[in-house]
């Protein structure tokens, strides 16, 4: 028996593929998971006779946005040492604090209230790098949600691993738990190459082709990354990198923000995708993406929040105003990074960078239900000359009103279905506690 059809039909349609293109007096006709066609109200009654009509008026209907790079339980943390520089943020912050909470517990809970406010701005799936990923994926799965989880890999032991042999035998664990799951993809996520040993990138690379997973890695976030490279090792991040044979397609490389010429040109030819995360290189001064000609010279870019520890928030249609706005200042072309290519970064492009281009990223028959509706009947956001142009420059997330993944409903109205907002506000309290607890100890420490 087939899945039973549903029509939905908003005022607008935003299919993403092909670019910029907005559709009118339109339907999308969704059967169980997948997305059957598009088609045009008048074609709709002949072709579908007494399908189940959703009505929309005033809405825009979009493919679900992609958070490509964040650290979903470290949301804990937001707010917790703002306004410092990176190293010493993760240094004498983040990863001492985490010391004191790291567990399944902190993992869970943080994962859950991440996705919760993931959902409610739209973003159907997220490419995170945090310890105990199979809690978090866990924790996707439970709620619907599609995650991109990461084996970790770090050259200290942490409550995750204490060697590199077990970060590689509990990560790969992970991996075949959810291998098969259709919710949760898998990837690496050494940490950066300041924190990961070339013996570690060499089995990264053997096991990732072998699996034929990506990897997931922090690169060239900050000017000082190169220096260090070039004392550690007596080269260049990426010239140590193409020797280890990780420069290729499989590489999602996260800020990118110290790039000569050179580089990405070898970017383009190697096939890297990069992941643009602008608000947390702002607030951290590490430095800009050079978005503007990374997109000329066909590299894949694509757009994260990273953590909201370092952001502070995980609003994705805020990043995306966010990478177009800065290409812009940072390429001094008004021109650069469009709306409608900004739009194609948070969707069909994070799709391609995960190897999913087929299943999720823009709205085409075939693919997986992921989707979500706009409410672009505000003040904010009228009037509407350009539905794209008014997706990107002018709506804030709290204008998404609805949330499917794999046409399974997760967010109605702004009410989440599958997550209760009244114990996640309430369970964050206990859990803000201890985190405070764990800083001002630190600081006691710092005193001494
Ligand atoms: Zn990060």
């Amino acid at each position: 028996m087939s899945a039973a059809l549903r029509a939905y039909l908003p005022s607008w349609i935003v299919p993403v593929v092909p670019e910029g293109r907005v559709l009118t007096d339109s339907a999308i006709v969704v059967e169980g998971v997948r997305i059957r066609a598009l088609v045009n109200r008048s074609q709709l009654e002949i072709d579908y006779p007494g399908i189940e009509r959703i009505e929309l008026p005033g809405h825009a209907l979009m493919p679900g946005l992609i958070n490509m790079h964040t650290h979903s339980a470290l949301v804990l943390m937001r707010g917790l040492a703002d306004d410092r520089p990176l190293m010493q943020w993760l240094h004498e912050y983040i990863w001492p604090a985490e010391k004191k909470v790291m567990g399944p517990d902190y993992v869970r809970f943080g994962s859950r209230l991440a996705m919760a406010e993931m959902l409610r701005g739209g973003t159907t799936c997220f490419n995170d790098n945090y310890f105990f990923p199979d809690v978090t994926a866990e924790a996707a799965v439970a709620t619907g949600m599609r995650a991109f989880v990461g084996m970790p890999v770090i050259a200290f032991p942490t409550a995750w691993a204490d060697t590199e042999d077990e970060y590689f035998r509990r990560g790969l664990a992970v991996h075949q738990r959810f291998v098969d799951h259709p919710l949760i993809g898998i990837s690496f996520v050494p940490h950066a190459p300041y924190s990961v040993s070339d013996g570690a990138f060499r089995r990264i690379r053997t096991l990732s082709e072998e699996l034929d997973i990506t990897v997931h890695l922090h690169l060239l976030e900050a000017p000082g990354e190169i220096e260090t490279s070039r004392t550690e090792y007596g080269m260049h991040p990426l010239d140590r990198l193409q020797s280890l044979e990780l420069l290729g397609p499989r590489l999602l490389a996260v800020h990118m923000t110290q790039l000569q010429d050179a580089d990405i040109a070898r970017l383009a030819r190697e096939g890297v995708h990069v992941i643009h995360c602008p608000d947390s290189n702002m607030k951290l001064a590490s430095g800009i993406c050079p978005v503007a000609a990374l997109d000329r010279a066909g590299v894949n870019v694509s757009v994260g929040t990273d953590s909201a520890a370092s952001n502070n928030n995980l609003d994705l249609l805020a990043e995306v105003r966010q990478a177009a706005l800065l290409a812009k200042v940072a390429s001094g072309d008004p021109e650069a990074v469009p709306a409608a290519r900004a739009l194609s970064m948070a969707t069909i492009h994070g799709a391609r960078a995960l190897g999913m281009e087929h299943e999720i990223g823009s709205l085409e028959p075939g693919k997986q239900a992921d989707f979500i509706t706009i409410d672009l009947d505000c003040i904010e956001t009228r009037p509407l000359h350009d539905v794209v142009s008014q997706l990107v420059y002018a709506t804030p997330r709290c204008q998404v009103t609805n949330v499917w993944v794999r046409g399974r409903q997760l967010l109605k109205n702004r009410e989440l279905i599958t997550l209760d907002e009244a114990e996640l506000r309430a369970s964050s309290l206990p859990w803000q506690q201890k985190i405070h607890d764990a800083v001002r100890k630190l600081e006691v420490h710092h005193v001494e």
